[in-house]
Formats: C-alpha cells, sequence, structure tokens
C-alpha cells in the first residue's frame, strides 16, 4: 500500500466480543475495499486480536488489566473509558499523524460517542457504529426524541405501534424500556448513542437494506443510517473472497479442535448446538430444564457452556450424556455454524448470534434473555420465520416439555421444520446477495469508501 492518497480509519468497538466481532469485521471490508484500517481496542482485549491486514493498537479504558470486571458498574466503567480513551485515542490518532497515512476517519462504537469529539480536534471525519438491528435503534430512537415515554410496557390486547415496525408485544421489547429500573446505567448508555448524531459523518447499522429496510424507512429522518452488513467474515458470504472464515477475535481460547473431531461423522443437520454468547448468565433452574430436554430429546448436541456456570448443570448430567452431547466452555461459533452436522442454533438471540444463524441459514430456537435479545426473538420467529420461540412459564423460565417441543417443531422433518429451512435458505441467500459486489450493503460501503477516497486525495 502506498501512503497519502489512502484513507486510513481508525475503527473502535466497545471491547466486548459482541463488538469487537462486527467491527473488526468492517475493518476488514474496508481493507479489501483498499483502505488502510486500524482497530484501536483496550490493553486488556488487544492480545486476542489476531488479524493480517488491519493495524491492532491498545488504548486504555482505565481498567487495564481486567476492563470491565474490574469497574464498579457501568457508569464507572464508562465514565473510565471516556478519560482515559479519550487520551490513548489521541495518541494513536498523533502517531499516524506524521507518517503517510494520516487518520482520514474514527469509526466509533456507538456505545462510545465522545470519540467524535477526539475526531474534531484532529478535524478529521467521524462516523458512529450501531451493532444492534435497526428495529431496535429506532425504538432507542423514538424514545431519546420523546416520541415514547418510559417504561414502555404495552398490553397483550394493545401492542405497541411504531412506523416501521410490526406491532410488539411486552414480550418483543427491550428489557431496559419495559423495567428502565432493572438497569438505568445500560439504559443511559442506550440513549447516549443518539446525543450526537446530528454532528456525525456517518451512521452505519450491522443490517441490511432486505431484512429492515421498511424500518430504515420510516425512521430516516431521525436516523438516516446506511446499512452495511452483516458483518459476518466474508468467506462466508462473498464468493469473491477465500479464507477469511474467522473474526480474528477471541476473548477465550476456543475448543476448536475438540468439537471438530466430535462432529466428525455426525449425520448432516443432525446435531443442536446450543451457545447463549458472551455475558448472558442463565439461572440454575433454567439450565437445569434445557439440560433435561436435550436428554430426553435423544439429540446430539453441543453446548457452550461458559466455566461459571458448569456447576449450574444438574449433578451427573454430562455423564449421562456421554456420547449424545458434548458440553464445552467456548468455540468458534462461526465454524460450528457452518459446519454440515449442525441442524439448529438454541441462541439467546445477541444480534450477532442472530446475524451469524441467519446468514448461514441454520434453523434457530430462540430464547432471549435481556436486553435486545427479546426483539430479535420475535423477528426470527415471526417476521423472518427462521425459527421456534418456546413459551416461558410464569417465572420467566422455558420448561423442558416446552423446549422439547420446539426442538422436534426444527429438527424433526414435518411441515414446521420444512417452512423453517425453507426461509432460512431464503434469507441466507439473501445475506449473501447484500454483502456480494453490487448487493445493497457493498453499495453502501463503495459509497463510504468512495468519499473518503475523495477527500483523502
Ligand atoms: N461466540 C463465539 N463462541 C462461542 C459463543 C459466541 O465465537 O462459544 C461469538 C459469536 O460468534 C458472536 C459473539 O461471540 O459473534 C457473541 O455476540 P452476540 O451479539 O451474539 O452476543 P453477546 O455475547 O454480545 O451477548
Amino acid at each position: 500500500m502506498e501512503g497519502k492518497n489512502i484513507p486510513h480509519v481508525v475503527v473502535l468497538p466497545y471491547p466486548s466480543q459482541g463488538h469487537i466481532n462486527p467491527l473488526l469485521q468492517l475493518a476488514k471490508r474496508l481493507v479489501s475495499k483498499g483502505v488502510k484500517a486500524t482497530l484501536a481496542t483496550t490493553r486488556y482485549t488487544v492480545e486476542s486480536i489476531n488479524v493480517a491486514n488491519v493495524s491492532v493498537e491498545a488504548i486504555s479504558d482505565g481498567f487495564d488489566a481486567g476492563g470491565f470486571t474490574d469497574a464498579r458498574g457501568e457508569d464507572v466503567y464508562l465514565k473510565a473509558f471516556k478519560d482515559s480513551g479519550s487520551r490513548t485515542l489521541s495518541n494513536v490518532i498523533e502517531k499516524y499523524q506524521k507518517t503517510s497515512f494520516p487518520v482520514t476517519c474514527v469509526i466509533y462504537d456507538s456505545f462510545l460517542p465522545w470519540a467524535l469529539d477526539v475526531a474534531r480536534q484532529y478535524g478529521i471525519y467521524g462516523g458512529a457504529f450501531f451493532t444492534n438491528s435497526a428495529t431496535v435503534c429506532s425504538i432507542f430512537c423514538y424514545l431519546h426524541h420523546g416520541k415514547l415515554s418510559l417504561p414502555v410496557n404495552p398490553s397483550d390486547d394493545k401492542p405497541l405501534l411504531l412506523p416501521g415496525l410490526p406491532p410488539l408485544n411486552a414480550k418483543d421489547l427491550p428489557s431496559f424500556i419495559k423495567k428502565p429500573e432493572s438497569n438505568p446505567a445500560y439504559l443511559r448508555m442506550k440513549l447516549s448513542q443518539y446525543t450526537n448524531l446530528d454532528d456525525t459523518d456517518f451512521i452505519l447499522c450491522n443490517t441490511f437494506q432486505e431484512l429492515e429496510g421498511e424500518v430504515e424507512k420510516a425512521i430516516s429522518n431521525m436516523w438516516p443510517a446506511k446499512f452495511i452488513g452483516p458483518m459476518v467474515p466474508s468467506a462466508y458470504l462473498d464468493d469473491r473472497i477465500e479464507g477469511d472464515k474467522g473474526y480474528g477475535a477471541s476473548l477465550w481460547k476456543p475448543s476448536s479442535e475438540e468439537c471438530i473431531n466430535w462432529l466428525q461423522g455426525k449425520q448432516q443437520k443432525s446435531v443442536v448446538y446450543i451457545s447463549f454468547g458472551s455475558m448472558v448468565s442463565l439461572t440454575s433452574k433454567q439450565m437445569e430444564e434445557m439440560a433435561w430436554a436435550l436428554e430426553a430429546s435423544r439429540l446430539s448436541f453441543l453446548w457452550v457452556v461458559r466455566e461459571s456456570a458448569l456447576g449450574k448443570l444438574p449433578e451427573r448430567f454430562i455423564d449421562s450424556t456421554r456420547g449424545q452431547g458434548l458440553v464445552v466452555s467456548w468455540c468458534n461459533q462461526l465454524e460450528m455454524l457452518d459446519h454440515p452436522a449442525i441442524g439448529c442454533f438454541v441462541t439467546h438471540c445477541g444480534w450477532n448470534s442472530t446475524l451469524e444463524g441467519l446468514s448461514l441459514g441454520v434453523p434457530m430456537i430462540a430464547i432471549p434473555q435481556w436486553a435486545d435479545q427479546l426483539t430479535d426473538a420475535k423477528f426470527i420467529e415471526e417476521i423472518w420465520g427462521i425459527g421456534s420461540r418456546p413459551k416461558e412459564d410464569e417465572f420467566g423460565i422455558v420448561r423442558a416439555d416446552e423446549l422439547l417441543l420446539c426442538l422436534k417443531d426444527v429438527m424433526v422433518e414435518g411441515r414446521r421444520s420444512e417452512e423453517i429451512r425453507r426461509n432460512a435458505k431464503k434469507w441466507k441467500q439473501l445475506a449473501k446477495e447484500a454483502v456480494s459486489e453490487g448487493g445493497s450493503s457493498d453499495k453502501n460501503i463503495d459509497e463510504f469508501v468512495q468519499y473518503l477516497k475523495s477527500v483523502s486525495r
């Protein structure tokens, strides 16, 4: 790469797995389009990044040893991150200022709106990247603009009606807006994403037009986002790109070999893959119910259970299901979803997991726990028709018999499973088209890149 006329984008994720992944993928896509990209991530997470072509710089969130878990709560963490992050992000920009690759633009995670002020100090462009669905972003945007008031908790016979969205019942709404008191710091952070959007140069969202075009139209005057997703590693979606089969970031060591060996020889679409992402902590009761459902189903399963949750599995479960299932504490999820033996994905419906399941055409069972996951689950089941959502009991638990029914719905041949598989195939194709040459998201990325190239001359 020659210097000077090549735009240089610094990409700044919130330092959790579900945020680093899509932003790192964005950096890689920009590189594939002739842009220099640098990922600026916290000292605590920098070691977990392993990518060719993207430069990596460490910044500080004020908790260099342990990151968020060392802070006393979200408010304390975000304040420290703003202070230390502004200073150390400035250092990164200054470092490149006198090289042949001065920074042209900072694309920051919308959770970190202060990064726009840093960009402005240096007279460079800034853009916010939203890691949630456009639907969820629009709900918080309506709140920010006072078009909704808290708490938002519609009754079953009077669902919430918002432009561009299907009617939403209480069970479909982000948890923080139903019960603002449940996590006020997180709610503040979600709303802070919209505070300086009028000043920002670009608004990007990890979704695609075919998936959420209605909401795009309905809210474009308040939230003029460009849809550039799904930010799933390109080799799964774009025929032009080979070999890019991972995000290039893993905060925990994946048991890849063990999983692949175990899947070896299993029949096509015969295995249930279960993962609740990087942050959810299920109750012991919920773990137990899931365990009984899996055992009773007699289906093969691969279950990611974080180390801290192993003690919540029923006694003797691992022994009694030996041969039937494998439990690991972390894996390369994409590799699993892409494996021909996997027949369905039991998911918490984090937005990355949702997009990954959808883009790889894997039918899902949606068991959302909090935040945006409840809204994603509604779309998985009812709008895109790519999965089933088991009902919860009055204590919010999905009982074993209910999950068993859903497993049959999705895994066992029959009307419902055929319909789900047909839809899954359709959405996989549409996701692929969106990011392939001339597709809706590809065009939006090209426009962004062309603009940066025109101002870097
Ligand atoms: N993931 C993974 N291995 C696992 C579980 C999850 O690589 O065993 C990845 C997954 O592919 C996704 C991310 O971690 O990209 C989780 O993001 P998501 O938005 O789904 O959920 P969160 O962890 O933010 O709740």
